[in-house]
């Protein structure tokens, strides 16, 4: 059977992955599962940068066909931002993140508050050129957090069609309509390709 590593060390996300290659003649592998304790540094200045680097340099070191993913958080009256940055916007984390971010946004109207959520996966290949896909999440920055579930931006993130915040979603909703729900779907379409005999 094929191998694919999944270069992640968050079990959520790789379980995300595994729902959502099931069916596929593909046996995941992991960074843990390999041993392979180099981390690729995020120096890139988009998504597709920083996904990119992390799969071709997994790839190597593996000699595996390899699948990383980058995401973040872009709002649209802050040009973009945090974009790459999300992760440490403000330079803090946490419940902190989520008031600096509603600082930011402290005089923008309703209205005004669109943001999305964007997750890039690069796919690369030992005999294949590295593909690209990317999945985006429409929403609106909420006014106050909401919520309890998921991670990161999820208690300010609200989802027009759902009438709830993301962190007011159940978990499996959440991973049915996310942002790298639908980039591994794109993705998914390419391993069919790859690895179809
Ligand atoms: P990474 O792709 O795991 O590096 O994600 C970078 C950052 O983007 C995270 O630390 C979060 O701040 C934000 N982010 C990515 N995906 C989500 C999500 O599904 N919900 C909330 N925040 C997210």
């Amino acid at each position: 059977m094929q191998e694919l590593l999944i270069a992640t060390r968050n079990p959520g996300k790789l379980r995300e992955f595994a729902a959502i290659f099931a069916g596929l003649d593909l046996q995941l592998r992991t960074l843990d599962e390999l041993g392979i304790v180099d981390e690729v540094a995020e120096t890139g200045a988009t998504f597709a940068a920083n996904a990119t680097l992390k799969a071709e340099q997994y790839r190597d070191l593996s000699g595996l066909p390899t699948l990383a993913d980058d995401s973040g958080l872009e709002v649209a009256v802050l040009d973009g931002a945090p974009g790459v940055y999300s992760a440490r916007y403000g330079g803090v984390t946490g419940e902190a993140q989520l008031r600096y971010l509603l600082d930011q946004l402290r005089d923008v109207p309703w209205h005004a508050r669109l943001a999305r959520f964007v997750c890039v996966i690069a796919l690369a290949h030992p005999s294949h050129p590295t593909e690209l896909v990317e999945g985006v999440l429409p929403g609106v920055i909420e006014c106050e957090p909401k919520g309890t579930g998921g991670f990161g931006y999820d208690p300010l993130f609200y989802l027009i069609d759902e009438d709830k915040t993301m962190a007011e979603l159940p978990p499996e909703r959440k991973n049915a309509i996310s942002h790298r729900a639908r980039a591994a779907h794109a993705a998914r379409a390419i391993l069919a390709h790859w690895f179809t005999p």
